[in-house]
């Protein structure tokens, strides 16, 4: 039990597996197992100062230990640049979830390589790495906290200027001032209940405050009402500005806005591009474009 409660010590700086972890307690055993699987190495690299947040998959493969005869990732080839945004679309299982666990580092690849800014994950201490990247999850874990130490969670030193500066840019600010106690009203289980949309602002604003080069966003599959619709896209178009972004995109303006659409299927990259170039091809993107975003 000891060991358990140290190892989520450690975890707690880190958003991304907190948001794992506040889950079922068995979720969080699964986490502790996967965190187990990759290993810090003895004489960690040293990330410069300034993270560029330029990124390679560099020929990956990957199966998951418990599916050995799937190729979760298979010999995948991808590189973004610092800044870049790319939208992530295919079929269920084709390997988009994969490549968000395998940039936290959550997973080794059994081939190839993941590079940030040319080194290698395996090379570089989580701890380290993982402060460059943040993690806006499809649904967010709201705390029964205050709205206020929501945004801030994981970063308590965060003044309150800082907070409601994220809330604006993550368009989360006008419907937290509306709550009966603003900033300080009670979220989570007994407190207000938000909309999927509402809570993925406040998933934003996480991000925004801790200013990580590089963004990684699960968008929400559930549908949202217009309004919600145009406010998310809104804090996605402003949290993306000047990060190198991979959002798995469910949403039409989504993938519109993308720099680089890049379509998988069955762990393999099989297209890339801007909308109109791949909806003109006729192929997997085109029919899952009519099926998925119309
Ligand atoms: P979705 O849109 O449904 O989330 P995806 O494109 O994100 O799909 P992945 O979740 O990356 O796809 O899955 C890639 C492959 O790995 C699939 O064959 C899937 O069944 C398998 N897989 C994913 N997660 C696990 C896991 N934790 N254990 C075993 N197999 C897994």
């Amino acid at each position: 039990a000891v060991m358990v409660a140290g190892s989520v010590a450690a975890l707690s700086e880190i958003w991304g597996e907190l948001q794992r972890a506040a889950g079922a307690t068995e979720r969080l055993v699964e986490l502790l197992q996967v965190e187990d699987a990759v290993k810090d190495p003895a004489t960690p690299a040293a990330l410069p100062g300034t993270v560029r947040g330029e990124i390679l998959f560099d020929d990956v493969t990957f199966h998951y230990p418990s599916r050995p005869g799937v190729a979760a990732l298979d010999q995948v080839t991808l590189s973004v640049k610092p800044g870049e945004t790319v939208a992530l679309v295919g079929p269920s299982g084709a390997g988009k979830s994969t490549i968000i666990q395998m940039l936290l580092r959550f997973y080794d690849p059994e081939q190839g390589r993941v590079l940030l800014d040319g080194q290698d994950l395996r090379e570089l201490a989580r701890g380290d790495f993982r402060r460059s990247v943040a993690l806006v999850p499809q649904d967010p874990v709201i705390f029964a906290a205050s709205a206020r130490d929501n945004i801030r969670f994981g970063w308590p030193d965060a003044t309150d200027a800082a907070v409601e500066a994220a809330a604006r840019a993550a368009a989360a600010h006008d419907f937290i001032t509306a709550l009966p106690e603003g900033y300080d009203s009670p979220l989570g289980e007994r407190g207000v209940m938000l909309s999927g949309g509402q809570k993925q602002r406040i998933a934003i604003a996480r991000a925004i405050l801790r200013d990580a080069p590089v963004l990684l966003l699960d968008e929400a599959t559930s549908a949202l009402d217009a309004e919600s619709e145009r406010l998310v896209q809104q804090a996605v178009e402003t949290v993306a500005k000047g990060r190198t972004t991979i959002v798995i995109a469910h949403r039409l303006a989504t993938v519109k806005q993308a720099d680089r659409i890049v379509v998988m299927d069955e762990g393999r990259i099989v297209a890339q591009g801007r909308h109109e170039d791949l909806v003109a091809q006729e192929g997997l993107y085109a029919r899952l474009a009519r099926l998925q975003f119309t």
